[in-house]
């Protein structure tokens, strides 16, 4: 063995990022960092923290550069390693951000005049690029509906424009969830590139690639890095794919810096056992505010009462519907606000997929940007409640709430 096999600096192959054979999710997760190669034995791949790597090719020109930009250190492999098992991808690429791996997929996949379908709960940073950004490049979007379907879409296409459909596993506050199968059938009927922003569900709950999306995009930054602690993304797909977003991303230099490669890569090392416990952590929890009767109503799907139950049990592994959910309060509000100052253990913050119970209220936050009569079209309403489970014990959660819904 050379020095360059030893160290797992040779780009993988693709078919080297896949696990010799399928083993179950939380032993992915453990072993599938250290595929490309162990460096000096060591049981986790280190912090190659360096910019740039002596050059050793001559044959290949460019691409014998490694250069960290251009996402080919050896802490950025490992982790694409890692997350192409997790997925059961061909190949994956890490990235500096959620949003980056967002706008270099839309950047490699559109130009002018191009169209897109997307939610129209859709998380505030894409619909924000998409109606800023790219609308002076000439792309257009239009918005589709939680409950719509191809009839709706039908309608909406714009042949020989619409390049993309664009969706995310569950909608953020309200945790709707669209027919996803019938949004990979469209797609393929139309020659569309099916996208799904599956940063809520995880490659625990739910297999985009095993349902036919081309395309899986993560904000690591939440459940796959686990620890609030780190902004990082990823795009997952065939190796075709994922080299024509990578050639875009070098360009535009969103790479992710080596130590938090290394973050992303250990938070993923236990993602199986925290995603199993922030789903059942946050089903008690929706489970016992739906008792109370001062909630008017709980939005899980893994309520029986959700209208999207039956999705929710068709689609999710195991029923799993992440550590998500909203609910509101009958008295509104000023309810809504008493109940978040009387939580000790939740933490009033955006964001979610971190070991810690966080709580907004979205009309204050993640949705402040919209008028109250486009909030109030959204289902979203001001006293609306989001709650984004930890791993603390369960029964410690529920106390929590309790005390608070006392209080109020
Ligand atoms: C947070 C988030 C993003 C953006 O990710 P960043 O890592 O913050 O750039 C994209 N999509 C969803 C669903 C998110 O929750």
């Amino acid at each position: 063995m050379n020095d360059r096999d030893s160290t797992g600096c040779e780009e993988p192959a693709a078919a080297a990022l896949r696990p010799p054979r399928r083993h179950g999710l939380g032993t992915t997760a453990v072993h599938a960092a250290t595929a490309p190669g162990r460096v000096q034995g060591a049981c986790v791949t280190p912090i190659f923290q360096a910019a740039t790597f002596a050059f050793e090719g001559t044959e290949d020109g460019y691409h014998a550069v490694r250069y960290t930009r251009c996402n080919n250190n050896p802490t950025q492999l490992a982790l694409a390693a890692q997350l192409a098992a997790l997925e059961g991808a061909e190949a994956a690429l890490p990235l500096a951000s959620g949003m980056a791996a967002i706008s270099s997929t839309l950047l490699h996949l559109l130009e002018p005049g191009a169209h897109v379908l997307v939610p129209s709960s859709t998380y505030g940073g894409t619909h924000d690029l998409l109606a800023s950004l790219l609308r002076r490049w000439g792309v257009s979007a239009s918005a589709v509906g939680p409950d719509s379907g191809p009839r709706e879409w039908e309608a909406m296409l714009q042949p020989g424009k619409t390049r993309v459909f664009y969706v995310e596993a569950l909608s953020n506050p309200l945790v709707q969830i669209m027919d996803l199968r019938a949004v990979v059938a469209f797609a393929r009927r139309h020659g569309l590139v099916s996208i799904i922003d599956a940063t809520f569900t995880t490659p625990l709950n739910l297999r985009p690639l095993e349902l036919g999306f081309d395309v899986v995009l993560h904000s690591a930054t939440k459940y796959l890095s686990g620890h609030s602690d780190v902004i990082a993304g990823v795009v997952a797909g065939s190796s075709e794919l994922v080299e024509g977003v990578k050639a875009t991303a070098n360009l535009l230099g969103p790479s992710i810096d080596p130590h938090a490669a290394f973050l992303v890569s250990r938070g993923l090392r236990t993602l199986a056992l925290r995603v199993v416990r922030q789903n059942s952590n946050a089903l008690e929890l929706a489970r016992f505010l739906a008792r109370s009767p001062k909630v008017l109503r709980v939005h899980h799907p893994g309520l029986e009462a959700s209208p999207y139950h039956q999705r929710a049990q068709a689609l999710f592994a195991n029923g799993g519907c992440g550590g998500v959910f909203s609910f509101e309060l009958a008295d509104g509000v000023d309810a809504a606000e008493t109940l978040l100052k009387g939580l000790r253990l939740a933490l009033v913050a955006p964001s979610l997929g971190g070991v810690e119970t966080l709580v907004t209220r979205p009309a204050t936050t993640s949705h402040a940007g919209l008028s109250p009569s486009e909030r109030e079209a959204a289902g979203i309403s001001d006293g609306l409640i989001r709650v984004a489970v930890g791993i603390e014990d369960t029964a410690d959660l529920l106390a929590d709430f309790g005390t608070a819904l006392a209080g109020v």
